[in-house]
């Protein structure tokens, strides 16, 4: 999301310049209440997710499976994902360095930042959405 932003073709001084934070959001599906059900993933599902096993081996996760209110689909209704880059001097060093943006995200995760898979993560959590909707949606972190 960063480098698409970054390869716009703005020069990095003058965005960097005016704005204070960078809101990116995606809009994720939320399960059907009608006919959400809870169900458990194997180890490999999890870690193909990104998910750690022994934190997540027992949690249930929520599911749709169809129904004539959602028209089969097993979603109803949207809910937003966010993260939000709050420009600080060091981040604006780095963009005006040039650097990729890999290392605009270091910088950032260094200070705090909440990433969009993280957030996506918190919905599944709180059983808004499913796995395989963040999946479609959000990209997992291959290291941490
Ligand atoms: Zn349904």
């Amino acid at each position: 999301m960063l480098g698409r932003f970054l390869n716009m073709g703005v020069e990095a001084y003058n965005f960097v310049s005016a704005l204070n934070c960078i809101l990116a959001q995606r809009l994720v599906r939320t399960v059907c209440e009608h006919c959400a059900q809870s169900v458990h993933y194997d180890d490999e599902t999890l870690r193909a997710s990104g998910l750690n096993p022994d934190e997540w081996r027992d949690f249930e996760f929520r599911e749709g499976v169809g129904c004539i209110e959602c028209g089969g689909t097993g979603y109803r209704g949207r809910t937003a994902i966010h993260e939000l880059l709050d420009l600080t001097d060091s981040i604006r060093e780095v963009i005006l360095a040039k650097k990729p943006s890999s290392e605009v995200r270091k910088q950032a995760q260094r200070e705090g930042m909440s990433f969009l898979r993280e957030s996506a993560i918190d919905r599944v959590r709180r059983g808004l959405t499913t796995l395989k909707e963040i999946n479609k949606v959000t990209f997992i972190e291959a290291s941490r």
